[in-house]
């Protein structure tokens, strides 16, 4: 961790990977690369489709990277009843099994998904991405998602339908193989917090301005960061404007574009 909007890492874990505990912005070479490299990774927009005109709906997605439970967030969804789809680490799971019983206790609210075994990216070639070291080969990007797949359904008793890379990115050329096993690619389209690293202030502004059809991604693992507090402003500010939120597998979504 060095600079502003990336995540903090945390090294020298057991399985000698360094494991990002939130979502970060997007790396610079990923955005300048791709010319010269068509298979450098992207990170997938969706959004919600057929949202009627009349009204205003968000779906309102959290990442549980490795960290903590960030339960000022979680307090506020359950006591105003707004639903929302959690994509879920086994390192989360294992960390927080009291988290992880809040969230399994109010199954009328929120949808597991898979977030991924070791919170590594979906990612080809020897690189890292913030500081993560990225998957690698298909086998390994294989073992992440099933891995983490596996780890839900036992917790939940479901199969998650939904995958989330690791901060976010992925390789172009991988994506149609992921969801040729099964899983549909959780992209978004509204950063509210960038991997947790903005001022409450501003994270409570960009989900305020959220547009209808959005897909907003904030953290849910980092309860001693300012952000938290801007999500709770931010929920606070869409329900005023009279938001009906809605969770991914209860929506139809765009087919997921590279960017
Ligand atoms: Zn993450």
């Amino acid at each position: 961790m060095s600079r502003r909007g990336f995540c903090r890492t945390v090294a020298g874990t057991a399985a000698g990977l360094a494991m990002a505990v939130t979502r970060p912005t997007m790396p610079a070479h990923a955005a300048t690369n791709r010319a010269a490299d068509p298979d450098a990774p992207v990170e997938p927009r969706i959004r919600l489709a057929d949202v009627p005109p009349d009204k205003r709906v968000i779906a309102l997605t959290f990442d549980c990277c490795p960290g903590a439970f960030d339960t000022r967030i979680a307090t506020v969804l359950i006591t105003e009843h707004i639903p929302a789809t959690i994509f879920i680490t086994w390192l989360w799971m294992r960390r927080n099994p009291d988290g992880l019983a809040l969230l399994l206790a109010h199954p009328e609210l929120f949808a597991i998904e898979n977030h991924g075994e070791l919170h590594i990216p979906p990612v080809l070639g020897n690189r890292t991405i913030f500081g993560i070291r990225v998957a690698g080969d298909l086998p390994a990007i294989r073992h992440e998602i099933d891995a983490g797949a596996r780890a839900i359904q036992t917790a939940t008793g479901r199969s998650p339908r939904w995958y989330r890379a690791a901060t976010g990115f992925y390789t172009p050329s991988v994506i149609p193989q992921i969801e040729k096993s099964g899983s549909a690619i959780g992209g978004y389209s509204l950063s509210a917090d960038l991997g947790a690293s903005l001022p409450a202030a501003r994270v409570a502004a960009r989900m305020a301005g959220a547009s209808s059809g959005d897909v907003i991604v904030a953290h849910l693992n980092q309860p001693l960061r300012p952000s938290g507090l801007g999500v709770v402003a931010g929920l606070r500010a869409l329900q005023r404007q009279g938001t009906l939120f809605v969770r991914l597998d209860q929506a139809r979504t765009t087919p997921p574009t590279n960017a």
